[in-house]
């Protein structure tokens, strides 16, 4: 038997140097990118384990008992995601998504959650708080996330066929367990609730009518997501890409959609509102999302920062390597004001458009393996 090789990304590869910079100056200007844009979300990775093993973002051969997860003295303690959350809200954070991995396997999140529900921007206001979950433990902990301050929650779900469901998230996990943690959202107010499908073709895109007929009129927001190339291991092919396109299109031979205005400068999904009988979009009954990362990059007005588990500052999604801002979070000798112009400088140098650039970028790959969306957070 020829010996199988395995393409797990090492995350001991080395990674990006850190900027040399001074101190930032008080009153100093929110950072823009070379390509304009600005620094508004910041997802945190609060863990990169997972309780479930879909084949598209952690496939049960390569996550197995003897996938070495990182370690506990790996994580960035709870002290330490504030101390550097607080910091990106100086650089212009608005909102902070938690992610993982399954961030509810994530010991005492709640704690975590209080202490990021307590910063405030420089003038004062709340951030927009958010989390994004597989549900699965969900209905027991949504009234402890709501009493600590999350405002509200994003639930993926890849259909309503509990056959094709088990078989997705690969541990055999019953779609009734999700719709219960939805369920028990709504109730603790954790909302607007968002609803996220992964779409392969030939996987689950049977799924799309029934999933859109579930959450059509119930408060809930339903978006679909292209099967992406994120990381090695997930066996990408472009032919299981159904674009977003096909997508409305199966939805608008049922019922009739208008496209809707983005909510948010940066907003990741392109918004379709479900029509009413004057002919108009009717909010009662709701609207869909897609996101349409292969066949319509939306690189053009990104504005997210990824903090990875260990504390390690990805500025895409598709990045190789990342800065490691752990590092100087334990250095006693750094001040908040040189992290904070780390931040900064490093918010200034990024140019990364990697969807807008696919396909041509692969000859040029730089150094390392793309990293796993369950290392660096969804
Ligand atoms: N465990 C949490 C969850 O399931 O929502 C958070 C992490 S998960 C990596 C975040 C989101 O990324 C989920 O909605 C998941 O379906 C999506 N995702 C993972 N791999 C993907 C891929 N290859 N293409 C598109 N979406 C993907």
């Amino acid at each position: 038997m020829p010996e199988r090789v395995i393409p797990v990304v090492d995350l001991r590869h080395p990674h990006l140097p850190l900027p040399n910079v001074a101190d930032l100056p008080s009153g100093a200007a929110l950072p823009h990118d070379r390509l304009g844009r600005p620094l508004h979300d910041l997802r945190i990775s609060v863990t990169d384990r997972c309780n479930f093993r879909c084949s598209y973002c952690m496939p049960k051969d390569v996550y197995d008992r003897d996938h070495a997860f990182l370690p506990q003295s790996s994580l960035l303690r709870f002290e330490e995601i504030t101390r550097v959350a607080q910091l990106f809200v100086q650089r212009g954070v608005r909102k902070i998504r938690l992610t993982g991995g399954e961030p509810l396997m994530r010991k005492h999140l709640e704690v975590l959650v209080a202490q990021l529900a307590a910063l405030r921007t420089p003038d004062g206001q709340a951030l927009d708080l958010t989390l994004t979950t597989n549900g699965s433990l969900l209905a027991r902990k949504a009234q402890a996330l709501r009493d600590a301050g999350l405002q509200r929650v994003t639930v993926s779900l890849d259909g309503l066929d509990d056959a094709v469901f088990r078989r997705m998230n690969d541990v055999d996990f019953p779609v009734r367990d999700v719709l219960d943690g939805i369920e028990a959202a709504q109730r603790a107010g954790l909302g607007p609730i968002k609803v996220n499908m992964v779409v392969q073709r030939g996987v689950n895109d049977h799924e799309i009518v029934p999933m859109a007929r579930h959450f059509r009129g119930s408060g809930i927001t339903l978006r679909f997501i292209e099967f992406m190339d994120v990381g090695e291991t997930n066996g990408w092919r472009m032919d299981q890409v159904l674009p977003s396109q096909a997508v409305i299109e199966r939805l608008q031979a049922e019922w009739p959609l208008c496209a809707l205005e983005p909510s948010a400068p940066g907003e990741t999904a392109q918004r379709w509102g479900y029509v009413g009988a004057n002919g108009q979009h009717d909010p009662s009954l709701g609207e869909v999302g897609v996101i349409s990362s292969v066949t319509q990059a939306f690189c053009g007005d990104c504005n997210r920062a990824r903090l990875s588990t260990e504390g390690r500052l990805y500025l895409c999604l598709f990045a190789r390597q990342g800065h490691d801002l752990r590092s100087l979070l334990r250095d006693p000798s750094v001040s908040d004001s040189r992290l904070e112009a780390v931040i900064d400088a490093i918010w200034r140098g990024r140019d990364d458009r990697y969807s807008q650039l696919r396909g041509r970028i692969e000859a040029d790959t730089g150094s390392g393996r793309r990293v796993e969306m369950s290392y660096i957070g969804g």
